[in-house]
């Protein structure tokens, strides 16, 4: 076992602190990562505070890593020390699923083991990224292009993949009109995305607020969805909706917008059931989803899709005994547009 520095969560209220925890020996298949930089996901907050149900503390959360690995297990072949690498949510599966064997673990049927706070395979409960170092099998690791910024790719794993998934199973590209709802970490990236893939990409945010950013990112347009004007001007409009949005919206507003065989698609997800009006997705032949991260393969052609097209995350890089406070800017969406812990300060 290895005893690192970490950062955790002692209970649901307190604040965060530094601690040590235990990763587990280097296995035949697994590589040792000696992280670098660890994003910080709206997810994150959920999670420590019980909000998405109850977890054992200490917690480390963290599941936008990248780092260098520093071990390698007798059997490993994907990975070598010294390679850039990356981890996101998931960091094993059952393997023997028919979604597993299809080559999508996110939707693997057991359930896949999530990088924080799943039981793993050895009995023990996964602890993330804003530690120093973690033990993960080869064939969950990402390989992160050398030109992605190290500091900027660790978005890329969560906020990335989720958005770059639907984008690219509903086909985003050329010809296509694609609305981004909500301009956050998710929809901050789901604009460069859709832009990078060919879509003429529509911002409806809160406000005007993040307009120029938004513009600069890509967006051909961009409108308040607090004028209720806009859900006239864009009615039957949009081939396919990415509402990034936790919070509960007006579904059967949004659904207007969509024109014949359109796609919304929720990839925040609010803890509420919201209703929606059948009649609102007759019109049109209409079609509500949602959608979970992406799989390993998705992930990995996700960060050589952002190498090509030089797109990156927009980030604020704090050292990690600011994270308490960091998780207050979330909360209040005071960030542009993700914060990356840089790990250095940790050790
Ligand atoms: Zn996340
Ligand atoms: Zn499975």
């Amino acid at each position: 076992m290895l005893t690192v520095n970490a950062y955790a969560a002692p209970s649901a209220t307190a604040p965060l602190v530094k601690t040590t925890i235990e990763r587990r020996d280097v296995g035949a298949k697994d590589v040792l990562i000696e992280i670098k930089y660890s994003g910080v996901c709206h997810s994150d907050i959920h999670t420590v505070r019980g909000e998405w149900g109850p977890i054992a503390y200490p917690q480390v959360v963290g599941h936008e890593i990248v780092g260098i690995v520093t071990e390698v297990g007798s059997e490993v072949s994907l990975h070598k020390v010294g390679d850039r690498v990356g981890v996101g949510c998931m960091v094993n599966s059952c393997r023997e699923c028919v979604n597993c064997l299809a080559g999508m673990q996110n939707y693997c049927l057991a359930g896949n083991t999530q990088t924080y706070t799943s039981v793993d395979r050895d009995g023990t409960v996964t602890q993330g990224g804003y530690s120093t170092h973690i033990v993960v099998v080869e064939d969950f690791v990402l390989k992160v292009p050398e030109s992605i910024p190290f500091e900027a790719a660790a978005p890329l794993l969560c906020a990335g993949i989720t958005t770059f998934s639907p984008l690219a199973h509903w086909n985003a590209g050329p010809g296509k009109k694609v609305a981004v709802v909500g301009m956050g970490g998710l929809g901050h990236m789901a604009v460069k995305i859709a832009h990078a893939m060919g879509a003429e990409v529509t911002v409806l945010s809160q406000s005007l607020s993040k307009q120029d950013d938004g513009i600069r990112f890509g967006a051909d347009h961009y409108y308040a969805t607090s004028d209720p004007a806009t859900f006239d001007t864009l009615a039957n409009e949009f081939d396919l909706i990415i509402n990034t949005v936790s919070a509960p919206v007006d579904l059967q507003a949004y659904l207007s917008l969509l024109r014949l065989d359109g796609t919304m698609v929720n990839v925040g997800a609010p803890a509420e059931p919201l209703p929606i009006s059948v009649f609102g997705l007759m019109g049109n032949r209409r079609s509500y989803a949602a959608s979970g991260i992406g799989s390993i393969g998705e992930t990995q052609e996700m960060l050589d899709f952002c190498a090509e097209h030089g797109i990156a995350p927009e980030t604020e890089l704090i050292a990690v005994d600011y994270i308490n406070e960091a998780y207050e800017r979330v909360l209040a969406s005071d960030v542009r547009y993700r914060f990356v812990i840089d790990v250095a300060t940790l050790a």
